[in-house]
């Protein structure tokens, strides 16, 4: 059996690609990084993966490494900095060489495709898989898009199409016929795409924003919550992929849309005189940013489907110590 270094020499090492900025990376006891330049702050964070909790125990290597990078390059993605390193910490019951090697053709193509550097972590065995990713990215003090600065008049977007996530899930979990629509939406769920590229467009024009893990409601709520606003939000406006509307009923989409999670959209909101310039972002971008609602006074979230108040039947977001729906 090979022993933890050779492990982490086979498998982590060799997704670690060479940058001018990582002075020392995998192989010592701290790995040495040039910071950016000084007019900009390191943004932070730390995301943790846990089976059973946030993926099933059948899901394929390579889609857990191509999750875990993307959720954690979302949170930078969220708050418009430019990625830069990334450390793994990972918990594995065995040390299954082919599950390994596959978890590395992933975490390496994911690595590459956010340009985001592995630059160290920790390889541990216990019970249940476990995997935390911490993320360090760039940002100017300025340009951060912090929950706290939406302002009322202002108006509230989202990017891409909400529910598909969810809806892949629910496929994941039944036995369904193949199909191209079904395929878009597991694709959703297995292989988000963290939105960096709008995030660091976005960091210049938006005045708040998160990126939708829990909810788009739950999430909403803590932007309104950090700048102490209310908002409305016309639910029919929330955009649909064609795809959940071929396998599912409208209600049924807008509830996941509305409160199903890790779309890893973003939720922003801009001041209204914006409004033509994120309209020309989402042309060159080749992606939606739709408009479904309004910053206002208070500190209450109304959510209106057609005019009339919309009374969500299932829990408003996934919290881990709450009464929210188990995934
Ligand atoms: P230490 O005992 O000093 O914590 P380790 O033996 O845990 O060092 O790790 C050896 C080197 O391999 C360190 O540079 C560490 O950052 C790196 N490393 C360990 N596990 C991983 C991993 N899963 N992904 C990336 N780097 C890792
Ligand atoms: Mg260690």
């Amino acid at each position: 059996m090979p022993s933890e270094f050779e492990l982490i020499d086979r498998y982590f090492s060799s997704a670690a690609a060479e940058a001018a900025d990582v002075v020392l990376g995998l192989g010592d006891d701290c790995a040495l990084v040039q910071p950016p330049a000084t007019d900009e702050l390191l943004a932070n964070s730390t995301d943790t993966l846990v089976e059973g909790i946030h993926f099933l125990p059948d899901i394929s290597a390579e889609d857990l490494a191509w999750r875990l990078v993307s959720a954690s390059v979302s949170d930078l993605a969220a708050m418009g900095a430019r990625p830069l390193w990334l450390s793994l910490a990972i918990t594995l019951p065995d040390s299954n060489e082919a599950w390994l090697a596959a978890f590395s053709r992933g975490l390496k193509a994911a690595l590459k495709t956010y340009s985001i550097r592995l630059i160290g972590g920790d390889t541990t065995s216990g019970s249940t898989r476990v995997l935390t990713a911490h993320v360090q990215g760039a940002v100017k003090p300025q340009q951060a898009l912090k929950r706290s600065g939406a302002q009322v008049g202002d108006l509230v977007f989202v990017s891409g199409t909400l529910g598909d996530s969810r809806a892949g899930l629910e496929l994941l979990t039944k036995a369904v016929e193949e199909s191209v629509v079904a395929e878009f939406l597991t694709q959703r769920f297995l292989r988000p795409t963290a939105r960096i590229e709008l995030g660091l467009r976005l960091s210049p024009l938006a005045s708040a924003a998160i990126d939708i893990s829990d909810g788009l409601l739950a999430d909403l709520s803590h932007i309104l919550k950090s700048s102490g606003v209310g908002a409305l939000v016309h639910l029919e406006q929330v955009p649909l992929s064609s795809s959940i509307k071929a396998l599912y009923s409208r209600e049924q989409s807008l509830a996941w849309a509305a409160s199903g999670g890790e779309d890893f959209e973003l939720c922003f909101t801009v001041p209204e005189y914006r409004q033509a310039e994120i309209e020309s972002l989402a042309e060159e971008l080749k992606l939606e940013l739709t408009c479904i609602g309004e910053i206002r006074t208070g500190c209450e979230l109304q959510v209106l489907f057609e005019g009339a108040p919309w009374a969500p039947s299932g829990a408003q977001g996934f919290d881990h110590f709450g009464q929210g729906e188990s995934r």
